[in-house]
């Protein structure tokens, strides 16, 4: 029925989800109620539903943590936030522990995780913990033409890649590498650029290859190409734009074990290689690889809330585009649209919401 609050839940590994209604929602005194415009669709996701990699809470669980919506209600110490448009955190932390203290809250330990410690954005309502709401301006997107919906990607795919390149030192003239340019590396391609990163993207997909070329100095098919012809293209690049043959920045964003290969065996003098997002993939890395070149490797979890502005702000003055990196489809088609993320089959990064209408 039109208007009632629903979830979809995980029941199982691979089991069909399913979809409930939603009972009572009540926010507590620091939580806010969430009528949700879209949830984008993760490799994390994935890997709960499909792999059966286990989730914090037990099933069954509402699955999905890129989250966009407006607060319908609020507890006591969090009214504030009332009628607002918002963009939920994808890692909620507590906000007073010693890591969230030092700049480290994305591994917070008292940290919420919609979709994995409490139930998801895969329905039409959620509850939260105020702490952490990324405030979206509606004005200012109105003038931008872009959905609600579509800021959900803001919520894990464009700020993990705007922490990777803060935590890498992006500036101007460094050569940024971006290694799989699909739902999440198409963001690090832009915002290293905007950061005045020269980016050179690589991808086996023509596709993604083709979309992410507009924003990008270089974009390189992988596909018929060895990683020593990878690294020759690249170094001629360099040399013929007059940027350093040292000190590149890698970012990995393709999550699959030959990705990952394929981009350290990129890593030379001084070089910093970021992997954002999650691979089980076991990665062998010969110590000295790093130790000779004086190069560093960083894994990348998450992005604190207090960077989530400084992103959505990329997005509203139209330096990073989203709308051309997602495609909306209706919550009721959770299903199919796994089943087509799963299978490689999508363009672009899913995002469900509960309107109805696929476009
Ligand atoms: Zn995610
Ligand atoms: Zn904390």
């Amino acid at each position: 029925m039109a208007g009632e609050p629903v979830r979809w839940v995980m029941t199982g590994k691979g089991k069909p989800l399913a979809r409930i209604p939603i009972d009572t929602l009540s926010p507590g005194p620091d939580e806010v109620l969430i009528k949700i415009a879209g949830c984008g669709v993760c490799r994390t996701d994935l890997r709960f539903y499909y792999d059966g990699a286990p989730t914090r809470h037990d099933l069954p669980l509402t699955l999905g943590h890129e989250i966009s919506g407006h607060v319908i209600e609020a507890g006591d110490n969090a009214l504030w936030w009332i009628d607002r448009a918002v963009i939920v955190p994808a890692l909620i932390p507590c906000g007073h522990c010693d890591a969230c203290q030092h700049g480290r809250s994305a591994i917070c330990p008292n940290q919420k995780m919609p979709g994995n410690d409490i139930h998801g954005g895969f329905a039409t309502h959620i509850v939260v913990p105020a702490h952490g709401l990324c405030e979206v301006d509606e004005a200012r997107l109105a003038a931008t033409g872009i959905d609600l919906a579509d800021l959900a990607v803001i919520a894990d795919a464009a700020t993990s890649s705007f922490q990777a390149v803060m935590e890498t030192g992006v500036g101007p003239g460094d050569l940024v590498v971006v290694n799989g340019v699909g739902g999440v590396g198409g963001y690090a391609a832009q915002i290293a650029a905007t950061f005045g990163g020269r980016v050179v993207a690589i991808d086996i997909n023509a596709d993604r290859l083709g979309v992410i070329g507009r924003h990008c100095a270089l974009a390189l098919n992988a596909r018929d190409k060895t990683p020593d012809d990878l690294k020759a293209a690249i170094a001629s690049f360099a040399e013929s734009h007059g940027l350093r043959q040292a000190g590149w920045i890698i970012l990995e964003c393709s999550g699959t074990k030959a990705g990952r290969d394929a981009a350290y065996h990129l890593v030379h003098e001084r070089a910093v290689i970021a992997a954002i997002g999650c691979s089980m993939d076991r990665v062998e890395i010969r110590n000295p690889k790093l130790m000779h070149f004086h190069a560093r490797a960083i894994e990348n979890w998450g992005c604190p809330p207090e960077l989530y502005p400084q992103a959505l702000e990329l997005v509203l003055n139209g330096r990073v585009k989203v709308t051309e990196f997602v495609e909306k489809h209706a919550l009721d088609e959770i299903n199919e649209v796994f089943a087509a993320a799963h299978a490689g089959a999508l363009k672009r990064r899913a995002v469900l919401h509960a309107g109805g209408a696929t476009s």
